[in-house]
C-alpha cells in the first residue's frame, strides 16, 4: 500500500512537451516554432548584451549579499517595474494610488494577484479570453477560483478579434468577475483590440462593474516600444479603473528563468493599501516568502541608468524587428508558392506568435512528415524561423495545406 496509490497521470504539458520532441528528433532537417522563447537569426537563445554587463557588475559589487529580499519584494524594482507598466508620469503614481509586488516572473505575479482576489476579496468568478494562454485557467483554478469562464476573442473564420461577441460576453458576467486581459500581442493570437474596441471594452467593464486583471507578458515585444504596448493598461488607469496587473520580464529581457515579475496594483482608494499591502504578505509568505534577488538587481539597474536603459530599448528593438522581418519573409515566400487559403494575418499579427489557422490534423502532418513542431491548435513562435529555414517551412506549410 502506499498513499500515492492510483494517482492518475496527468496530460503532459504541451509546449515543453513538444520542445521535448523536437530536441529528441533525430532527423537532420528540423525546425523548432514551439516554446515561446527568443532566438536569433542563427536559432541560438539571447543574453541581451547589457543583461550580461550588468550581471558581471552585481557579481562584481562587494556590498551586496545574500540576505533575504522583503517579502514583498526589492524596493527599486518594484517602483522600475510599477513605472515602466504605468509610466512614469501617471496619475496613479501621482496620486499615490499604486504599487508593485515583486513576483516569480509573470505566473507567479497572475498566482499571487488570483489568490489575493479568491482569498482576500471573495472574488471565485474569472473570465479569459478563448483562445489564451495555456496557463491562465490552471491558474485561476488552483488559486481557488470556482467559476474558471471563457469570452469569445477571436474570430475564426475572419481571423481578427471578434469584438461584437467579447462585448457581449462581458456584457453577461456577473458583477465583480474577474476579467484577464492580455495588455499587448495577445498570445496565442498576436492580434490585439484596437485602441477604439479597447475603449469599448473598458466601458463594458465599467458599465458592469467587473474587475480588471491585466496581464503583460511581451511589454515592449509587440511595438519595440514598451510606453506604446502598455497604451491600454494606461488607458484603463486614465478612466479610473482599479486593477491588478501581472507582468513578466522573461521574453522582454530575456530573463526566463530568473523569475522576475511584478504584480502592479491600482486602487482608487490610497487608504487601503496598507491593509491590501499586509494581506499581500501573507498570501506571498505562504506562496515562497520572499523572492529571489539576482534577476530583480538586474532589471532594476538597466531600467533606472539611463545609459543601460538606452541599450536594452536597441534590444527590444533588435528582438521585435527580427520578428517582423520573419513575418514578412514568410508571408512572401508563402505568397510565392500561391499557397491556398489567405494568409495576410502573419503580417497582421505582432509580438512573438501566429495564430496560422492551420488544423490540428495539419499541424501532426508538419510534424512528422517535415520536422517542423508547432502547437497543436496551429501557434506558431516567429521567433524559431531565420533566413536559413524560413523558405522550407513555408514549402512544408505549402505541402501540407496541398496534402
Ligand atoms: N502570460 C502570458 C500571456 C504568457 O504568454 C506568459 C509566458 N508564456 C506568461 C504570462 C508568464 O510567463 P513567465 O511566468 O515565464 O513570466
Amino acid at each position: 500500500m502506499s498513499f500515492f496509490d492510483g494517482i492518475p497521470v496527468a496530460p503532459p504539458i504541451e509546449v515543453f512537451h513538444k520542445n521535448k520532441l523536437y530536441l529528441e528528433e533525430t532527423a537532420p532537417v528540423k525546425v523548432n516554432l514551439t516554446i515561446g522563447a527568443y532566438r536569433t537569426e542563427e536559432g541560438q537563445p539571447w543574453v541581451l548584451p547589457v543583461v550580461h554587463e550588468t550581471e558581471v557588475e552585481i557579481a562584481n559589487d562587494t556590498s551586496l549579499n545574500h540576505e533575504y529580499l522583503p517579502v514583498l519584494g526589492h524596493e527599486g524594482f518594484r517602483k522600475a517595474a510599477t513605472e515602466l507598466v504605468l509610466g512614469e508620469d501617471s496619475p496613479a503614481i501621482k496620486e499615490g494610488r499604486s504599487f508593485g509586488v515583486q513576483c516569480l516572473s509573470g505566473t507567479g505575479a497572475l498566482r499571487a494577484g488570483a489568490e489575493f482576489l479568491a482569498h482576500v476579496c471573495n472574488m471565485k468568478t474569472v473570465y479569459v479570453s478563448n483562445p489564451t494562454w495555456g496557463n491562465h485557467k490552471l491558474v485561476f483554478k488552483k488559486a481557488g477560483f470556482t467559476a474558471v469562464n471563457d469570452y469569445t476573442f477571436w474570430d475564426y473564420d475572419n481571423k481578427r478579434v471578434h469584438i461584437e461577441k467579447l462585448l457581449a460576453d462581458l456584457e453577461g458576467a456577473p458583477e465583480k468577475s474577474v476579467i484577464i486581459l492580455h495588455g499587448c500581442a495577445h498570445n496565442p493570437t498576436g492580434m490585439d483590440p484596437t485602441q477604439d474596441q479597447w475603449k469599448q471594452i473598458c466601458e463594458v467593464i465599467k458599465k458592469k462593474n467587473l474587475f480588471t486583471f491585466f496581464d503583460i507578458a511581451y511589454q515592449g515585444f509587440a511595438s519595440g516600444d514598451p510606453a506604446a504596448d502598455a497604451w491600454a493598461i494606461r488607458y484603463f488607469v486614465e478612466q479610473g479603473m482599479e486593477m491588478v496587473v501581472s507582468q513578466s520580464f522573461a521574453k522582454n529581457f530575456g530573463l526566463y528563468n530568473e523569475r522576475v515579475g511584478n504584480l502592479t496594483v491600482v486602487v482608487n482608494n490610497p487608504a487601503v493599501i496598507a491593509g491590501f499591502q499586509s494581506q499581500m504578505s501573507l498570501v506571498i509568505r505562504a506562496n515562497w516568502s520572499n523572492p529571489p534577488a539576482h534577476g530583480a538587481r538586474i532589471v532594476h539597474k538597466v531600467l533606472t541608468t539611463p545609459a543601460r536603459r538606452e541599450q536594452w530599448n536597441q534590444s527590444i528593438q533588435a528582438m521585435s524587428s527580427r520578428i517582423k522581418q520573419m513575418r514578412a519573409a514568410l508571408l512572401n515566400k508563402l505568397t510565392e508558392l500561391q499557397t491556398p487559403g489567405t494568409w495576410g494575418h502573419i503580417t497582421q499579427q505582432i509580438g512573438m506568435f501566429s495564430y496560422t489557422g492551420l488544423t490540428t490534423a495539419q499541424v501532426d502532418h508538419l510534424i512528422s512528415t517535415h520536422k517542423v513542431f508547432l502547437l497543436s491548435d496551429g501557434r506558431i513562435n516567429i521567433c524559431g524561423l531565420n533566413t536559413k529555414n524560413v523558405d522550407y517551412v513555408a514549402k512544408a506549410i505549402d505541402e501540407t495545406v496541398r496534402a
